[in-house]
């Protein structure tokens, strides 16, 4: 049985080369091959390993040689790029994950800093050093320079994504958590507020 992960040879060129006498035999029949390790996962290589190796045979007199000017030559071989498959998607992914990231934070950034009431926040506390997550809505801005949330009473202890637009706890006219408006960037960069919603998206 073949393992999922796994080393593998490949090889990446092989030419017969006309212009090199045989050492042995003087016959000009020459086969080099180049060859080079990768790992793979479920035969899909990921990335080439080791150093690349170069074998001359004679198909002459049927021996192996060593001729350093051929092996020199063809030591600089390309690895082909089909040996890194592996890093594409990964590449992508993180490249992906980053800009959403960067996204997003520009999103908290300018709703923290231009606040409007409807606006929810996703925030994050410690409690006993155990994270608990829970929604604010932001109901009015005053003249004091005050923001009137709505502290919703659900209290997560995992990860949460959304509100739950069903639980009609999370919705209230009535005030009962304040901040400083000025304030509201702060807690974004200290990571209090994780996310910042506006007209539910
Ligand atoms: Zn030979």
């Amino acid at each position: 049985m073949s393992p999922i992960f796994g080393k593998r040879i490949a090889l990446i060129k092989h030419v017969h080369v006309a212009d090199t006498a045989c050492p042995e035999c003087r016959a000009s029949q020459l086969q080099v091959r180049v060859m080079r390790d990768y790992h793979h996962f479920l035969s899909i290589p990921l990335y080439p390993t080791g150093k690349k190796m170069v074998t001359i045979y004679c198909a002459g007199c049927g021996s192996g040689q060593r001729v350093p000017a051929i092996r020199e030559k063809y030591l600089q071989t390309g690895t082909p790029i089909l040996l890194y498959t592996g890093v594409v998607p990964f590449f992508w992914m993180s490249a992906y994950a980053y800009l959403s990231d960067k996204a997003t934070s520009n999103r908290i950034q300018h709703y923290a800093n231009n606040p409007q009431p409807g606006d929810v926040y996703k925030m994050k506390a410690f409690s006993n050093g155990t994270p608990m997550f829970f929604f604010l809505r932001l109901l009015k801005l005053d003249e004091d320079g005050k923001a009137h949330f709505y502290l919703a009473p659900a209290i997560y202890r995992h990860h949460i994504r959304s509100i739950d637009k069903k639980d009609k706890r999370n919705y209230s006219d009535i005030p009962n958590w304040t901040y400083l408006r000025t304030d509201l960037p702060e807690k974004v960069a200290d990571g209090i507020v994780m996310d910042i919603r506006r007209n539910g998206l």
